[in-house]
């Protein structure tokens, strides 16, 4: 039993944060799940949690750099042998990207757009095979409310996330052209409490308590979200409940873009 029984997943970052969260909230409702990620132990350590809490065999471990087109078709291989398929592919690895427009290295820029963008470009090229024979399909991929509006602080990852955006319809036109059941959709958080805000802290110098109440000032929901809030529209996207959604963007930010 579960929103996505049976179904076999693919997440992306899935060692800490959102991606974790993803990856729980699908094991909860009776996927199977590979964890992907560059961070071997924190991965494992997560698969093996989720094994103990759902039952074995529901979570995996594997290492993939999403920038490095032989570690995806790895990846897909272990989904194909592991599970004997691949239907829901969350493409969630992403970092934040250094830098305002004078101060941004070139470095920066392509660092940013490798993780951010090409992962995207690279998982859904690399998956597709394996999903068209495992119909009906789901890609959910992650972008940001970054991507929907600009800010003077980080041109980097504004650009990187506005490309997921466009991608991610780009990929559900084809899809849908093709003839297959495969929908593509984007996901756009605001400030969600997971390591990734720590960055953004620390780089203020100030204390964590005192960036959140100021972050959430800013929310209409006067929060900062929390993980889940993400997984349960995930959750939605990759299951059949929506299956008449594709190239859709889907903003879980508490009012902020309203
Ligand atoms: P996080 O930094 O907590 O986790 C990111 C995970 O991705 C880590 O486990 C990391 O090891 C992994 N990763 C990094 N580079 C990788 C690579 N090259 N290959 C494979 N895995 C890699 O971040 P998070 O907050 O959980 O963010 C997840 C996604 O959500 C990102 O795409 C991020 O841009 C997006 N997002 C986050 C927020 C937020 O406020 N947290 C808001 C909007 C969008």
């Amino acid at each position: 039993a579960g929103r996505v029984a049976g179904k076999k997943a693919l997440v992306t970052g899935a060692a800490q944060g959102l991606g974790a969260a993803q990856a729980r909230m699908l094991c909860r409702e009776g996927a199977q799940v590979l964890l992907a990620d560059i961070n071997d132990e924190l991965a494992t350590n997560v698969a093996n949690a989720l094994n103990e809490e759902f039952g074995a065999a529901h979570a995996l471990a594997c290492h993939l750099d999403v920038t490095q087109p032989a570690q995806w078709e790895a990846a897909v291989e272990l989904a194909r042998d592991a599970f004997g398929g691949l239907s829901i592919l969350v493409n969630n690895a992403g970092i934040g990207v250094r830098g305002n427009i004078e101060t941004a290295t070139l470095d920066d820029w392509h660092r940013g757009f490798a993780v951010n963008v090409d992962s995207v470009f690279l998982g859904c090229q690399k998956a597709l095979g394996l999903m068209k024979d495992s119909q009906p399909g789901s890609i959910v991929n992650i972008s940001s409310i970054a991507g929907l509006i600009a800010s003077d602080t980080m041109p980097g990852y504004n650009a990187s996330k506005a490309a997921v955006w466009m991608l991610s319809k780009s990929v559900a036109l084809y899809c849908a052209k093709m003839g297959w059941d495969i929908r593509c959709n984007s996901v756009h958080p605001t400030f969600i409490d997971t390591p990734i805000l720590d960055g953004m802290v620390a780089s203020t110098g100030k204390a964590k308590d005192v960036i959140m109440d100021k972050l959430a000032r800013q929310i209409p929901l006067k929060r900062v979200g929390h993980p889940d809030d993400i997984a349960y529209g995930v959750l939605y996207l990759a299951s059949d409940e929506s299956r008449f959604v594709t190239g859709a963007e889907l903003k879980i930010d508490g009012g902020i873009s309203a």
